[in-house]
């Protein structure tokens, strides 16, 4: 994994692992686990950081947390900006999962990962500029995310070419993060807190 995801994991992971040193629940961080996981609180109760889920993914998406990630380290996550899960066939990262922190997932409609979310003042099509890079890189092209188009307010020439998420269908995978052409990603995946 390039140092950046790393970096962006370990930030992520300080804000966790601060709360926990003050004495809160080890519950609510936000960090994008592999396909399967159970909510984070049953995940983190099962996970035993054995490392084979890592070992199984063949585009070895999935890292350890970093030793100074506090309770989380050792735990498998996902960086989607260096390598987004790739929705592989049978899923051999949960499928390894020894101990269920990670459950069988049959078929891409039953991934929920998260859900990608565009921050309009970051997407470059918000500033009139045509790009869609996204919308082409999702698995899930027009299921997933489509492209819709609006008027540009004050703007006579230039029309807004919309990355649109489907909440229903966005597994989380992740691609759409990795692709996006900005330097500050226009996307994030986020995690929904269990309910
Ligand atoms: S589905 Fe494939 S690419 Fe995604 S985390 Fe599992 S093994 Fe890796
Ligand atoms: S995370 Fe992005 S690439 Fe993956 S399914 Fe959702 S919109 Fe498509
Ligand atoms: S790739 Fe990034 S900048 Fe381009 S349309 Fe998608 S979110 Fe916007």
């Amino acid at each position: 994994m390039p140092f950046k995801g790393i970096a962006a994991i370990a930030v992520a992971l300080g804000a966790v692992a601060a709360t926990a040193a003050y004495g809160a629940t080890r519950e609510t961080p936000s960090l994008l686990r592999p396909p399967g996981a159970l909510h984070e609180g049953g995940f983190f109760e099962r996970c035993v950081k054995c490392g084979r889920c890592i070992e199984a993914c063949p585009y070895r998406c999935i890292v350890a947390a970093p030793r100074d990630a506090g309770f989380q380290a050792g735990t498998p996550v996902i960086d989607p900006r260096a390598h987004a899960c790739r929705m592989c066939d049978g899923f051999p990262c949960s499928t390894a999962c020894p101990t269920g922190a990670l459950e069988p997932v049959a078929t891409r409609d039953e991934l929920r990962m998260g859900t990608a979310r565009v921050n309009k003042d970051l997407c470059l099509s918000y500033v009139g500029n045509r790009c869609e890079v996204c919308y082409r890189a999702c698995p899930l092209i027009d299921e997933a995310i489509t492209i819709e188009f609006a008027a540009r307010e004050g703007d006579a020439i230039h029309a807004i070419f919309e990355p649109v998420i489907n909440e229903d269908v966005c597994t989380g995978c992740g691609l759409c993060v990795e692709r996006c052409v900005v330097s500050e990603p226009a996307l994030a995946i986020t995690i929904e807190p269990a309910t």
